[in-house]
């Protein structure tokens, strides 16, 4: 037997890729990657219905964005192409012409009227579950030959066979047993000649050789339809492994009414790739320890299906966007800043021409607090433009009876600054604090106020080094005119 692992991320093109997704084709990449083995995409898009102009090229964008290379797929042929099953159709009829040769699959002639009408006895009945009554199993050679010949419309169904156990190991759930009464005839070949999920994936996975089927937990009901088709068929069963559901904070399922759920949503928002990626694999997977902070290179090291979780894992942005300042503080400033750039040229301050040096100091004094690159912008305006207003909490609260005098004398000492050094601020704040016999905070507080316009920041030094001498002057002189006012008024 040939051992090599070859998974599969299978989605159907929907237009995006959800976050769900992302998940399933990080965990089969991983998976793929700490044992050597293929990481593919498949692109199931047999639903006609639900065709999406330009889907799979976002799709592929996507994963792409996050750095999950396929090995095989589309425009990557590995042997096993093609890998759009609508490109596969003569493969899927090859397959099930031997399926209702043995019996195992029948035509059904039925009509929706027929479908509905039985359904709805069902329904009057009270049975668990609506099921196909297997009619058009019990029609002779003949009766199929003539329908067949006048061109009724048909499709193909299972036969699946009455009161018997259909088990397997799931290596996230364990053993998984269901009784086939439960299982209705499911269709295979639809009306239009296109296959339906069930017979296309089950194909796919034998002929691509998938080892491994690691997929959302909303399939393992379709499972054991799919084993009755491998144990029809004489084909080995790959491994699954279920991945537990997504849900919201209130432990309703993951869904679009009560947040985003495509990854670009989340590009949009300026959510770093590597933080995107950390947050999601951490949706069911731990390694055992509390660790939480994980680069992909570690996580394909440490990655197993045995840590997977069954509980279902519940999607807390807050945890994601702490994630994001930690992935922040990881990267050097040299390479946060092409991303900082990038958000500028998104912003109000895109004509405006900065020089790195300028961009750099700004990443260093701020990184350690920020939670979004553009924080470097949006918590930090006074880097780019003078304040036109001050917070007037911090007015009230650090404006005192000398702040006015003492900023007066802090002026007096900026204009004899020699140069912009960091030291050099630092020398002439402490000179004032020292000659008026005042706490630091006595100075820095209106000192930061009148530059700010606000009462947080990165530490005073890097504040005005970074805003530079001539403004700090400009701002100070503006804000002795503009306080003591709005002081009195408040
Ligand atoms: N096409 C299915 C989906 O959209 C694939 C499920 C599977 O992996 O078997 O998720």
């Amino acid at each position: 037997m040939n051992n090599e692992v070859r998974v599969r991320f299978a989605p159907s093109p929907t237009g995006y890729l959800h976050v769900g997704g992302l998940r399933t084709a990080l965990y089969n990449f991983l998976f793929a990657k700490r044992n050597n083995g293929k990481f593919i995409l498949r692109i199931e898009d047999t639903d006609r219905n639900r065709y999406v102009e330009g889907a799979v090229e976002k799709l592929i964008d996507s994963l792409k964005w996050v750095d999950l290379e396929y090995d095989e797929g589309p425009n990557k042929d590995g042997g096993f192409g093609p890998y759009f099953q609508s490109e596969r159709l003569d493969i899927y009829q090859k397959h099930i012409d031997k399926l209702i040769e043995e019996k195992k699959a029948y035509y059904c002639f039925c009509t929706p009227e027929r479908l509905k009408n039985l359904r709805e006895e069902q329904q009057r009945q009270k049975l668990p579950q609506a099921k196909y009554d297997k009619k058009c199993f019990h029609l002779s050679e003949e009766e199929i030959k003539q329908k067949l010949d006048s061109g009724l419309p048909k499709v193909v169904r299972l036969n699946v066979q009455p009161n018997q156990t259909v088990a397997f190991d799931d290596i996230v759930r364990g053993h998984v047993e269901f009784n086939t009464d439960n299982i209705d005839d499911q269709i295979l070949i639809k009306s239009d000649g296109f296959p339906t999920y069930h017979w296309a994936n089950v194909v796919d996975d034998h002929l691509m050789k998938i080892s491994h089927v690691i997929r959302g937990e909303e399939w393992l009901s379709s499972t054991p339809k799919h084993v009755i088709l491998y144990n029809y068929l004489g084909w080995e069963l790959p491994k699954f492994a279920h991945l537990p559901l997504l849900l919201n904070p209130d432990k309703s399922k993951l869904s679009k009414r009560q947040g985003d759920v495509a990854v670009e949503d989340y590009k949009d928002k300026g959510y770093l790739k590597e933080a995107l990626v950390n947050f999601v694999a951490l949706l069911g997977w731990n390694y055992g320890d509390d660790k939480e902070f994980y680069l992909l290179d570690e996580m394909i090291e440490k990655f197993s299906l045995e840590r997977v979780n069954k509980a279902g894992a519940v999607f807390n942005v807050e945890k994601l966007n702490w994630l994001n300042g930690l992935h922040i503080r990881e990267k050097s400033d040299e390479e946060l800043l092409p991303l900082f750039k990038e958000e500028l040229a998104k912003s109000e301050y895109a004509t405006n021409n900065y020089d790195d040096d300028f961009l750099l100091s700004i990443i260093s004094a701020m990184k350690e607090r920020v939670t979004f690159v553009k924080d470097f912008i949006y918590n930090c305006k006074y880097f780019y433009e003078a304040p036109t207003t001050y917070d007037e909490k911090i007015v009230k609260k650090r404006w005192k009876d000398d702040s006015a005098d003492l900023l007066k004398q802090f002026l007096e000492a900026v204009k004899q600054m020699k140069t912009n050094d960091k030291e050099e601020w630092e020398k002439i704040l402490h000179e004032i604090v020292e000659k008026n016999e005042i706490g630091f905070g006595r100075l820095i507080h209106p000192v930061r106020l009148a530059v700010s316009g606000v009462g947080v920041g990165p530490g005073a030094y890097e504040l005005l080094q970074i805003i530079g001498k001539e403004e700090v002057i400009k701002r100070i002189e503006k804000a002795l005119a503009e306080i003591p006012k709005l002081k009195e008024q408040l």
